[in-house]
């Protein structure tokens, strides 16, 4: 299945619902701050801009665990063309 098919309401809540599972073991690389998986499939509320012109979390310290742990799965990459994290 096409990443653009994948980015989905559905796709949201089943990373949410298993956001509770481990991240894979698999999983090389660090968030870079590209901001895209705030904005599956609709940007978030809470995504700010700030005047340097990177976007940042106005609710970073208690955002939710689906968003501590984009991507948990390889499947789950949806934003790789930013994504600062891969799977070996
Ligand atoms: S709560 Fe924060 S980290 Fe989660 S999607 Fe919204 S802006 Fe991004
Ligand atoms: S897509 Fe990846 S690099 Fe971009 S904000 Fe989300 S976790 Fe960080």
């Amino acid at each position: 299945m096409a990443d653009k098919e994948k980015n989905t309401w559905t796709a949201k809540t089943k990373r949410t619902f298993t956001s509770v599972l481990p991240v894979s073991e698999n999983r090389q690389g660090c968030c870079v701050n590209c901001g895209a998986c705030c904005k599956l499939p609709n940007a978030c509320p809470f995504i700010k801009s700030g005047e340097d012109g990177k976007e940042f979390c106005s609710i970073y310290t208690i955002r939710p665990y689906n968003c501590r742990k984009y991507p948990r799965t390889e499947s789950e990459l949806i934003t790789k063309e930013t994504c600062g994290f891969k799977f070996e």
